[in-house]
């Protein structure tokens, strides 16, 4: 029994917040046409470029992470043309769905939900369709936990030089390294409820000179989400519309905290949570989901005969914490747990614990305190490698 049970948001989105700076954000009034906010503004397009690691304008839309995906489609693929699409589990079909949506001849590489899609892959459908103008992928594929090698694939896409690579980034920014510029990726799509631990209303996309050819010469009509009006309008430290002041007053408090410990500090934060928590799961036996996992989220597979539903509304009733279930066809079998943005160790801590006991009553066989057993054994040996 809990007599008194906090509220602990452990999903990959939205995230827990960061109480100060949102409570400070929320209760300033500010005017978006005004200097001041336009001040503001500009300060987060700069922390942006940082986070992405480019020197690219990012552009701050209103609307969910989804409308950047559709934004970075519309914009840069015209009726009829002929797209790439890495598709690894639930936001891969959304590329999908929009492809039909907009008209777009589409060449699909679909892998098994748990699967990660291959650089050699991508270099053979290149070679098989020369005529692809544009990739898009996930960096990180929420539904499943698995992470793609971004760095590998973007190698092939750049050996042709031409076609325009587009990432759904929105929870691998802040979990995972992105080298935008580096790596020579496009368009990076990033989004406030994830790593940027804010309540959800802002995407965010980087786009390169490439990318801004395809989108200037795109033949399609577009209105709210045409990127070339955003651009000029962003260029003077406004958005072609009323932009979304408070999560961007409130981003500017993220900017601020994530910059003073370092992208790689943020990406280092996630992934000693996700460590500490694999270490648990791998101690009780069972079995990670991803073949290849990013630290945004821990997918794993609970034990035959243990149902995740029964787990998640334990943790949820008893110990007021939030986890996840299987999305799509994965409803049912397995469990996530989200460690991106506003986490420390403690809370990752009796996390554990709580799931460990929320599993046994489920009918897991576990010893009592062997998941936070193993969770430390990792903190300590992370401590020591940093
Ligand atoms: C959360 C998420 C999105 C965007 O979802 P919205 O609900 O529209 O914000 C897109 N892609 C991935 C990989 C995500 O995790």
């Amino acid at each position: 029994m809990n007599l008194i049970s906090k509220t602990r948001m452990f999903m990959p989105g939205p995230t827990p917040y960061l109480p100060e700076a949102m409570v400070q954000a929320l209760v300033t009034p500010m005017h978006h046409r005004k200097e001041d906010f336009k001040e503001l503004f500009r300060q987060v397009q700069a922390g942006l470029q940082q986070v992405f690691k480019t020197s690219n304008e990012v552009l701050i839309l209103a609307c969910s992470g989804s409308g950047g995906m559709e934004a970075a489609m519309v914009n840069t693929m015209a009726p009829g043309e002929k797209a790439l699409l890495a598709v690894a589990g639930k936001f891969g079909e959304r590329w999908i769905e929009l492809a039909d949506t907009y008209g777009i001849d589409k060449v699909v590489i679909q892998v098994p939900y748990g699967d990660s899609v291959e650089p050699a892959q991508i270099d053979a459908a290149l070679d098989a369709h020369p005529d692809i103008s544009a990739i898009f992928l996930q960096a990180t594929e929420t539904s499943t936990g698995a992470m793609m090698d971004l760095e590998g694939i973007a190698a092939q896409v750049r050996r042709r030089g031409d076609p325009v690579l587009v990432t759904d980034a929105i929870t691998g920014l802040g979990t995972t390294p992105i080298n935008t510029d580096e790596w020579g990726i496009d368009i990076v799509i990033g989004g406030s409820q994830k790593a940027f631990m804010l309540p959800p209303g802002v995407a965010m996309l980087s786009i390169s000179e490439r990318a801004w050819r395809r989108i200037e010469k795109c033949g399609r009509p577009r209105y709210y989400l045409d990127l070339r009006r955003e651009r000029k309008a962003q260029a003077q430290g406004q958005s072609a519309y009323t932009p979304a002041v408070s999560i961007i007053q409130g981003l500017k408090s993220a900017l601020d905290l994530i910059l003073k410990m370092g992208v790689d500090g943020l990406v280092a934060n996630a992934g000693l949570q996700a460590g500490a928590t694999r270490a648990a799961i791998l101690r009780w036996g069972m079995q990670i989901f991803p073949r290849v996992s990013g630290n945004a989220v821990t997918a794993f597979v609970p034990p035959a005969g243990v149902d995740p539903s029964k787990v998640m509304k334990m943790m949820r009733d008893r110990f007021g914490v939030l986890i996840s279930g299987g999305q799509g066809s994965m409803k049912g079998k397995i469990l996530r747990i989200g460690h991106l943005g506003y986490f420390d160790f403690l809370e990752t801590l009796g996390m554990i614990g709580c799931l460990e006991i929320a599993l046994t009553e489920a009918g897991a066989s576990l010893e009592t305190g062997s998941g936070c057993r193993a969770a430390l054994e990792y903190y300590r040996e992370f401590g020591k490698n940093r």
